[in-house]
């Protein structure tokens, strides 16, 4: 019960502010994503592509699955037929692909572009100039397949909450320039279990929550 416990806990602390739960449910056993939905949550982002797609072969076909990893691009097909929004697009290469394979079932893949706002380098993602390239026009009409809605980032592992809002304040701040230009544009991806009260702060229209919901405790007021 404690995983419908915690996702109820949280959707209410995100009640009204326009932020969408991804429970992030990676390593986590069918069973316990299905207690989740047996309660009406049907949200769920994986970060390893076989493991997605045991999952999505194992489960009720009308849940909404997140692609949260990094993606090889030789394994964009496997997730094309029916991942519903791909986080973590990291360069031009993975979304050419992304779109190759959505073509082949006539899909169109909603996906992020994933920005480096970390101050190590152990984490993937691209720079704003490499994502401003990828968002003109002439590249983008290359890829009818894909649709670009928006942006994710993940913060330096570290406790100093004033470095983590800065990295969710600049990714934010580039992510509102953007949606001027990009009428598509209606996702921006930051926060996780330890950071998403200062992702939400900082403008996150979407969180991604693993081990506050399947982590075992209890979250209540
Ligand atoms: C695991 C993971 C999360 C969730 O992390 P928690 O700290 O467990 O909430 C979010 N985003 C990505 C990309 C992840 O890999």
């Amino acid at each position: 019960m404690a995983i419908v416990e915690n996702i109820q806990f949280i959707e209410k602390e995100i009640e009204g502010k326009g932020v969408t739960l991804v429970a992030v449910s990676k390593t986590k056993p069918v069973e316990m994503l299905m207690e989740a939905y047996n309660a009406g949550f049907k949200r769920f982002g994986e970060n390893y592509v076989q493991e997605l797609v045991d999952k999505y072969e194992q489960m009720p076909k009308d849940i909404e699955w997140h692609f949260i990893g990094h993606l090889q691009s030789n394994k964009a097909k496997y997730i094309a037929p029916f991942v519903s929004l791909i986080h973590s697009v990291d360069s031009l290469k993975l979304l050419q692909e992304i779109n190759k394979q959505a073509a082949k079932h006539n899909r169109v893949v909603d996906c992020l572009l994933q920005i480096y706002i970390a101050e190590e380098d152990t984490k993937s993602g691209m720079t704003e100039e490499e994502c401003l390239e990828i968002l003109k026009a002439e590249t983008l009409e290359k890829l009818p397949n894909v649709r670009i809605v928006g942006l994710m980032g993940m913060t330096t592992l570290t406790d100093d909450e004033a470095q983590i809002r800065k990295e969710f304040k600049k990714l934010s701040v580039f992510y509102t320039k953007l949606k001027t230009q990009n009428s598509e544009f209606r996702t921006l991806s930051m926060g996780m279990s330890g950071d998403y009260g200062i992702a939400i702060e900082e403008g996150s229209t979407m969180i991604r929550v693993g081990s506050k919901i399947f982590g075992g405790r209890i979250y209540q007021k």
